[in-house]
């Protein structure tokens, strides 16, 4: 009997022990059973660039400064010096990103960009009837100020209508947030393209001399899990994957869901690749896809 239950115990810290060994390389718990949607797995702060670099993307300012990859810790984006704006921006949010940091609005040039480039001002939008148009929100880096600061740095705005930053834009990026605090893990990538929108002082083409173009659409693309390890290869042909593309105007209607379209049109739009980490059995059955579900 006595032998018997030592037996038992000492399997038991073996097993303990082959379980804390195999512990994934973002560190949540390794979960007894499978996570439902909205499960208590650990969030934690995984990896921003972890569906791929949709546009092959290097940090090489001389040889690429129109696709210039610029690496931070609360994202990374392609980043376009003629166009003075990022071409897109990828990030992962979890309740592991957010926190009660109040909002900096200490818009200011990115500094990182080489000095010898056009750079951004918080000033350089004023007067020009489009919005300072966060790609990576603020509310999603809200644990720490130097979190929340890092999305004021101008290098992350686009010239965005009010109507869409205001309202659908900022529709979705609320219901991220509301996915994010229900227990999942999303990987989002946005960014804008084309040439041209409409503000409340009218159509442009530029602002600031020039020197930022405004793009004609706005997009973005999110795939949501609950939260857990192993990310992108637990992403399967049922894994949510939302995409929108709006026009970068005054037209929008308040709701985001109507603005819903397939990954593919927007690579199709782009050029880009995205979702490249996932394989391209997978990637062709959610690019094709267009998200039904719920919108708040
Ligand atoms: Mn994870
Ligand atoms: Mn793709």
């Amino acid at each position: 009997m006595n032998h018997f239950f030592t037996r038992l115990t000492a399997f038991a810290l073996l097993s303990a022990l082959a379980v804390s060994c195999s512990k994934d390389v973002d560190q949540a718990p390794v979960p007894t059973a499978a996570p439902a949607v909205g499960s208590d797995v650990t969030a934690t702060r995984d990896s921003n660039l972890a569906l791929g670099n949709p546009s092959g993307a290097v940090a090489d300012a001389t040889n690429s400064p129109n696709n210039y990859l610029l690496t931070k810790t609360q994202y990374v984006m392609s980043y376009c010096r003629d166009k003075g704006k990022p071409n897109w921006v990828s990030w992962h949010l979890s309740s592991a990103w957010t926190g009660t940091t109040a909002r900096q609005d200490n818009f200011s040039t990115d500094t990182s960009l080489p000095s010898t480039w056009y750079r951004a001002s918080g000033s350089s939008y004023t007067g020009s009837g489009f919005d300072r148009g966060h790609n990576c929100p603020s509310a999603d880096r809200n644990a720490s100020v130097a979190d929340n600061s890092a999305t004021f740095l101008m290098s992350n705005m686009m010239p965005q209508s009010a109507n869409n930053n205001q309202r659908t834009w900022a529709g979705l990026e609320t219901y991220c947030r509301t996915l994010s605090d229900a227990g999942n893990e999303l990987y989002i990538i946005c960014g804008s393209y084309g040439v041209g929108g409409t503000g409340v002082n009218g159509y442009a083409t530029t602002i600031a001399s020039g020197n930022i173009t405004v793009p004609s659409n706005c997009w973005k693309v999110v795939v949501v899990l609950p939260n857990g390890t192993g990310d992108v290869s637990r992403i399967s042909s049922s894994t949510r994957v939302i995409a929108i593309n709006t026009p970068n105007n005054q037209t929008l209607a308040t709701t985001w869901g109507t603005y819903r379209t397939t990954v593919d049109a927007i690579e199709a739009a782009t050029g880009y690749d995205i979702m490249s980490a996932v394989s391209s059995t997978l990637q062709a059955v959610l690019e094709a896809r267009v998200d039904a579900g719920a919108t708040n």
